[in-house]
């Protein structure tokens, strides 16, 4: 290996940065995106990170259990032969501190840290018409003008904490999982309550449960989960890696979801029934996000999703115990997938110890908070030490909106966006020109594994960029009937499938309060949404507008 030297951070000076392109944010997305326009483009570039450090997500998300969902050689980047040879993953799925490490080493390798300011959140983006310029203003007072500006700040980084009275008067700890203390947190002896079984909720549950004395689970929706089956790889595995990993790559992008593998050519509802049993039960047992794709129609046809529900629910009833129990944890509300489906290590069997309490919220809402704990509309008291909030996010749009971002003629992003996010292929936005966003709404994204959609997307941008810079391009706006006829696609598409069915998901924004309810992820497939913007590049970026220095081109 190669010695890598360490870079410092830069520090954030009160005189105006200018920059050619500015990246907001340092996960996955941002790290890619700063190598690519600072050493591929020769841009002048940086990154603003609201964190102390890199890593997104995987900086933020330090909960007990916390690890992806995507196997580890498919969770990482694609882009550098140098890298895939050098990093080695210790588990089938990596857990937080192994992907933050990971993307360290990135981060450390590709010399990126001279660029990174780090604790810079940013408070204002506005367009200024007459130098074609972003005037950036971060809250520690920090400002830059760039030419361009590059969100890379994730799809689920703005937490959402529900806003429940008294939560002033809790004398015990409150913990949100997306901003987890660094130093972690104590459970011993502790009575903790914890609200949410999202996938969150589901890794947290059994780690926090073996260290509690006792553990509430306050859920309002029960969820499918398949387990995980996690385990470390094998010695040989990088070695047998390397020679399959072109083939790997290939399958990934060439599949809806960007997961090395592809659904069999086969339908649930036409096989028949002890065939159809014998594959799940052996999916089942392999475990993880393949068991989704045992056949292809589970997303279209309501009558296989029943049955793959069906088998998950006999599951549950098989593993918890006490059929009390098992019958609340029964999903009902929703097709299986339809929420972003969790996958598991020990969930259901975690009901099974007895310092583990389900509640059921859905009838009994949690009406307060108070000195002790928390309090149900019944009046029912559950006393606690330590609340966790596993309680999901402002998923997709949330962040963007933080940020007051300031097109055209004083158009705000979030009026633009008051009916729902309206992008072009989810990374540009009409009237805000010379604004990307990496993953944005209406790209595949959080449907796919992310660091696909990720390079995809960041390469896509670059070239628009290495383009509108060897044109002499001043600058690069989406025209607004492209942006509406992709929007109206995006839904069309969702609306040929199952998955608007889950009426609360965050796919919908119906997590939050007041939130339009947009389903915002492109579900047309990673393959199909890669092939129209290769098309849409190849016709001189069709769908927007490029404006040179003396006039329109
Ligand atoms: P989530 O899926 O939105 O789940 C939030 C949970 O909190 C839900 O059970 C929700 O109930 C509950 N909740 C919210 N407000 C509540 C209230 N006022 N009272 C009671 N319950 C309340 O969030 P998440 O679990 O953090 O997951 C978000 C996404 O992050 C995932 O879908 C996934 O994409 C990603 N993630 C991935 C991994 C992984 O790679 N393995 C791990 C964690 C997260 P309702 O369902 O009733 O709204």
């Amino acid at each position: 290996m190669a010695n890598v030297l360490i870079d410092e951070h830069p520090v954030a000076k009160e005189s105006k940065l200018q920059l050619d392109a500015l990246i907001i944010g340092a996960g996955f997305s941002g790290l890619y995106q700063l190598h690519l326009l600072r050493d591929k483009l020769h841009l002048k570039a940086a990154v603003v990170e609201a964190g102390a450090g890199v890593g997104g997500t995987w900086y933020w998300n330090r909960y007990p259990g916390a690890r992806c969902d995507s196997e580890s050689h498919t969770y990482c980047y694609y882009f550098s032969d140098e890298i895939l040879n050098e990093w080695r993953w210790s588990e089938r799925y990596p857990g937080q501190a192994e992907i933050l490490s990971y993307l360290n080493f990135c981060a450390d390798k590709l010399h990126l840290r001279r660029d990174i300011y780090l604790d810079q959140r940013v408070k204002t983006a506005v367009w200024n018409e007459d130098t074609a310029c972003w005037q950036i203003h971060c809250n520690s007072g920090f400002s830059i003008e760039a030419k361009y500006l590059v969100s890379a700040v994730g799809c689920l980084s703005s937490t959402n904490t529900p806003d429940f009275d008294g939560a002033q008067e809790f004398e015990g700890q409150i913990y949100h999982t997306g901003q987890w203390p660094h130093d972690g947190v104590d459970f011993h002896n502790k009575s903790v309550a914890i609200i949410g079984t999202g996938s969150t909720g589901i890794q947290a549950i059994p780690v926090i449960a073996e260290e509690a004395q006792q553990l509430t689970v306050l859920q309002r929706t029960p969820n499918y989960s398949v387990p995980a089956r996690n385990a470390p790889l094998h010695p040989d595995f990088h070695s047998k890696f390397t020679k399959e990993r072109n083939h790997v790559r290939a399958q990934m992008l060439s599949s809806r979801h960007g997961h090395p593998w592809t659904a069999p050519p086969r339908n649930l509802i036409e096989t028949p029934e002890n065939e159809r049993t014998e594959i799940l039960e052996e999916a089942w047992e392999i475990g993880g996000l393949r068991f989704r794709e045992s056949f292809q129609d589970i997303l279209f046809n309501e009558q296989s999703n029943k049955i793959m529900s069906d088998f998950i629910r006999s599951k549950i009833f098989e593993i918890v115990g006490n059929q009390d129990t098992a019958k609340k944890l029964l999903p009902s509300d929703h097709p299986f997938a339809t929420k972003r489906p969790p996958i598991d290590t020990n969930y259901f069997e975690t009901y099974n110890r007895k310092n583990v309490h389900l509640v059921d919220v859905r009838e009994n809402p949690i009406s307060k908070l108070n000195k002790h704990g928390l309090v149900l509309e019944d009046g029912t008291k559950i006393e606690a030490d330590i609340i966790v909030f596993a309680t999901g996010f402002d998923a997709m749009s949330g962040a963007l909106l933080n940020m007051d971002i300031i097109g055209k003629k004083g158009l705000r992003l979030c009026d633009a966006w008051r009916e729902g996010p309206k992008t072009y292929l989810g990374v540009g936005v009409a009237h805000f020109p010379n604004l990307f966003i990496v993953t944005g709404p209406g790209s595949p994204s959080v449907l796919t594994n992310m660091p696909r959609s990720i390079e995809q997307n960041v390469n896509w941008i670059s070239d628009l960029l290495q383009f509108a810079e060897s044109n002499k391009i001043r600058s690069v706006e989406v025209l607004e009937e492209a942006m509406l006829q992709w929007t109206e696609h995006v839904n069309t598409v969702a609306s040929n499938t199952l998955l608007p069915k889950a009426n609360h998901s965050w796919y919908l924004g119906a997590n939050i309060p007041g939130k339009p309810r947009v389903f915002m992820p492109y579900a047309g497939g990673l393959d199909v949404y890669s092939a129209r913007c290769e098309a849409i590049a190849k016709n001189g970026y069709k769908g927007f507008q490029m404006i040179r220095d003396a006039g329109m081109s």
